[in-house]
């Protein structure tokens, strides 16, 4: 088989780090993109020689457009799109102003529609493709203090099981991984009683790695989970949604 590309949106940092790390040695060619943290991205491209590191911001979708662009014509294709890229907002309802709800909103699902409307074409050209999107356990369950994040979160669910029911026909595979709790910058304003607290809901007691959630992305990226389409898989210690 040719080598297998990804392209990984929201690359230069935790899960989407991790993600090319262990996509690069699984012998993907893999393409990541970055938007305020170009300093990580080249010293993930310096340990991994042949990865490639694009500017990318969700929230603009010529962009979004751009760095598509760049990945196909220096590798060729794009057989797996993972659209990790994602702000959180942690704010009472009351409030949270328009504009935060339209940016949480604009970076984590519109940014994800740019996305897929941007790689599809050469799928469903080829007939075969991945699509993996990045949805959270409070787009499950809901949080407190975080609504338009889990709304947002929530959207991303049902854009994979609607997208998955139009595409299957084309060959093309789309799902959603909804982490848990996962140690990256994400929670680095998590108190330690916040962990503790969260560690003591969690039934495997204690916070993921990201590594744990790019080896899900990976399985919905191989062959074992060619059957698989329009499912949410839950890498979160255990909680039952
Ligand atoms: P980080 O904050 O560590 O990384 C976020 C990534 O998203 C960075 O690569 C960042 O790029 C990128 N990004 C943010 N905004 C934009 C934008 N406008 N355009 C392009 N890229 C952007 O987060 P995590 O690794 O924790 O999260 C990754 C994904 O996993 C997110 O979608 C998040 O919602 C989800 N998730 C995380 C959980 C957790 O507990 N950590 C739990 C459940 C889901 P750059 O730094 O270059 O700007």
């Amino acid at each position: 088989m040719p080598q297998q590309t990804v392209l990984i949106i929201g690359g230069s940092r935790g899960i989407g780090a991790a993600a090319a790390s262990l996509f690069y040695e699984n012998g993907y060619q893999v393409g990541i993109t970055y938007k305020s943290s170009k300093e990580q991205a080249d010293i993930l491209k310096k340990n991994h020689p042949g990865m490639e590191a694009f500017f990318c911001d969700v929230e603009c979708e010529s962009s979004v457009d751009a760095a598509v662009e760049q990945m196909t014509s220096t590798f060729g294709k794009i057989d797996v799109l993972i659209n990790n890229a994602g702000i959180a907002l942690i704010k009472l309802f009351t409030e949270t102003t328009a504009a935060e709800w339209k940016r949480v909103f604009q970076t984590n699902v519109t940014g994800t529609y740019y996305a897929c409307k941007a790689v599809l074409p050469q799928m469903i050209r080829r007939q075969s493709g991945r699509i993996i999107n990045v949805s959270s356990m409070w787009g499950q369950t809901g949080a407190s203090c975080e609504v338009a994040y889990s709304a947002s979160k929530a959207a991303v669910i049902g854009l994979t099981k609607a997208l998955a029911k139009e595409v299957g026909l084309s060959g093309i595979t789309v799902n959603c991984v909804a982490p848990g709790v996962i140690d990256t910058d994400m929670n680095a304003e998590l108190t330690e009683e916040d962990r503790m607290a969260l560690c003591e809901e969690t039934p495997l007691a204690r916070i993921g790695s990201p590594h744990e959630v790019a080896g899900v992305m990976l399985f919905l990226a191989g062959e074992h989970a060619s059957f698989l389409t329009g499912q949410v898989i839950a890498p979160n210690g255990g909680i039952v949604i």
